[in-house]
C-alpha cells in the first residue's frame, strides 16, 4: 500500500501536520522515532525536545492553571503513568507533546515508534526503510525530525557520558550525584539559564560558564541567571577539559579564561551542555538540499517545499533562527496544507 502522506518526526511540527493531514482525510502515517539506547544519548527520543523540558510558559493557550483533571480525560492511562506529574501550573513539555500526540490519534493518524533510516526519492512514490525493518512508499512526506542537543566534541566529555555528562538537566537533574553538589552548565542562551535554573533546584551551586562577557539569553532569563542566588556566572571562559576518573565519573573541569589566558579548576559532579543545536537530517543522506548548517532548505518563499518536489520540511529541522514550539507548529500545519494541495493538484 502506498502512504498519502507519510510524517517524519514526532515534536509541535510533526504532530500538527497529522492533525491537519488526518482532518484532510488523507489517513497519514507518523514514524514518531524508536526507543533506543542512541536516541536517549543523543536527545532524539520519540516526542522530541519538548519532552526535555520543563514547563512551557510561551505555547499559547496554556495559562497558568490546574490542568491536572483535563490531561486525565484526554491521555490515555499507561501514557499518563510515563510521564512526569502534573505540577499544577500551565502545561509542561512532556504534557503539550501528549495532547498533540493524542489529538493526531484521534483524529485517525496511524503512529509507529520507529525510525526512518533511508530513504529514496529517485523515483515516485519515495520509498523509505525503517530501523525496524519497515518497507514504506509514500506520494508526499513531511520531514519534521527537528534537532538535537551540540556537545563539545572533546574526548573527556566523550568519556563521561552517563556518568555525570549530560545535555538535558531536565532529564538527568535530579539523580543522586548532582544533589547537594556543584555542577557545570556551559553556555549563554535560553537554553543554559534553563538548564542553570532547573540545576539549581538539585545542586548547591551552578556555575554557568560562558565563552563571553554577555549572555545571548533573552532578557528575562538572563536576569533570571543574574538575579539566582545558587547560580554563578563565570564569565569569558573556555572548556579545556571535563576532569574525572572511573568510579567518581565527572569531578569537575579545567577552564581557561579567553581575556588574560589563565586556567582554573572548578570542582563539579556534573557538566551539563546547553550550547546550540545539530538538525536531524543525518538519515537523509545527502538526497534533499541543505543550508551550511545542515538544516533543510525551504526552497519556495514562504513555502514548506524542499528541493525535491512532494518533500516537505516543518519545524528545527528547517529552521534555525525562531526555533519555537508555536513556530515549529505553525510550519507543520504549512507543510500538512501544503502537501494536500500537492495531491489535490494531481488527483489525490
Ligand atoms: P543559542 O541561543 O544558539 O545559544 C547557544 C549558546 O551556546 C550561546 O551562548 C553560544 O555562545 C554558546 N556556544 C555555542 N557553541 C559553543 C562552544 N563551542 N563553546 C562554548 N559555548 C558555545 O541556543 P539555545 O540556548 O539552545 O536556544 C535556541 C533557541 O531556543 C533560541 O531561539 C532560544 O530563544 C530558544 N529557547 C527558548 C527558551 C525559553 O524561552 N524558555 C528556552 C530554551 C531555548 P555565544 O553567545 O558566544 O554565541
Amino acid at each position: 500500500m502506498t502512504e498519502k502522506v507519510l510524517i517524519i518526526g514526532s515534536g509541535p511540527a510533526a504532530w500538527t501536520a497529522a492533525i491537519y493531514a488526518s482532518r484532510a482525510a488523507l489517513e497519514p502515517v507518523v514514524y514518531e522515532g524508536a526507543i533506543t539506547e542512541e536516541n536517549r544519548l543523543q536527545g532524539t527520543l520519540p516526542l522530541g525536545q519538548l519532552a526535555l523540558t520543563t514547563e512551557v510558559e510561551n505555547y499559547p493557550g496554556f495559562p497558568a492553571g490546574d490542568l491536572g483533571a483535563y490531561l486525565d480525560g484526554s491521555i490515555a492511562k499507561d501514557r499518563l503513568q510515563i510521564m512526569p506529574p502534573h505540577g499544577g501550573e500551565g502545561v509542561s513539555g512532556p504534557e503539550l507533546m501528549e495532547l498533540m500526540r493524542q489529538q493526531a490519534l484521534n483524529f485517525g493518524t496511524r503512529v509507529v515508534t520507529d525510525d526512518i533510516t533511508e530513504v529514496d526519492f529517485s523515483g515516485h512514490p519515495f520509498e523509505f526503510k525503517s530501523l525496524g525493518g519497515d518497507e514504506i512508499s509514500a506520494l508526499t512526506v513531511i520531514v519534521a525530525t527537528g534537532a538535537r542537543a551540540n556537545y563539545l566534541g572533546m574526548e573527556s566529555e566523550e568519556r563521561f557520558k552517563n556518568n555525570g555528562v549530560s545535555a538535558c538537566a531536565v532529564c538527568d537533574a535530579a539523580l543522586p550525584r548532582f544533589r547537594n553538589a556543584p555542577a557545570i552548565v556551559v553556555g549563554g542562551g535560553d537554553s543554559a539559564v534553563e538548564e542553570a535554573d532547573y540545576m539549581a533546584k538539585f545542586a548547591s551551586t551552578v556555575y554557568l560558564v560562558h565563552r563571553r562577557d554577555q549572555l545571548r539569553a533573552s532578557k528575562i532569563m538572563a536576569k533570571r541567571a543574574e538575579d539566582h542566588p545558587k547560580i554563578e556566572i563565570v564569565w569569558n571562559h573556555t572548556i579545556d577539559e571535563v576532569l574525572g576518573n572511573d568510579s567518581d565519573g565527572v569531578t569537575g573541569a579545567r577552564i581557561t579564561n579567553t581575556v588574560d589566558g589563565s586556567s582554573k579548576e572548578l570542582e563539579a559532579t556534573g557538566f551539563f551542555l546547553a550550547i546550540g543545536h545539530t538538525p536531524n537530517t543525518e538519515f537523509l543522506d545527502g538526497k534533499l538540499e541543505l543550508t551550511d548548517k545542515k538544516y533543510l532548505r525551504w526552497t519556495v518563499p514562504s513555502r514548506t517545499n524542499t528541493s525535491t518536489d512532494g518533500v516537505f520540511a516543518a519545524g528545527d529541522v528547517a529552521d534555525d533562527y525562531y526555533r519555537q514550539a508555536v513556530t515549529a507548529a505553525g510550519t507543520g500545519c504549512m507543510a500538512a496544507l501544503d502537501a494536500e494541495r500537492w495531491l489535490s493538484a494531481r488527483g489525490h
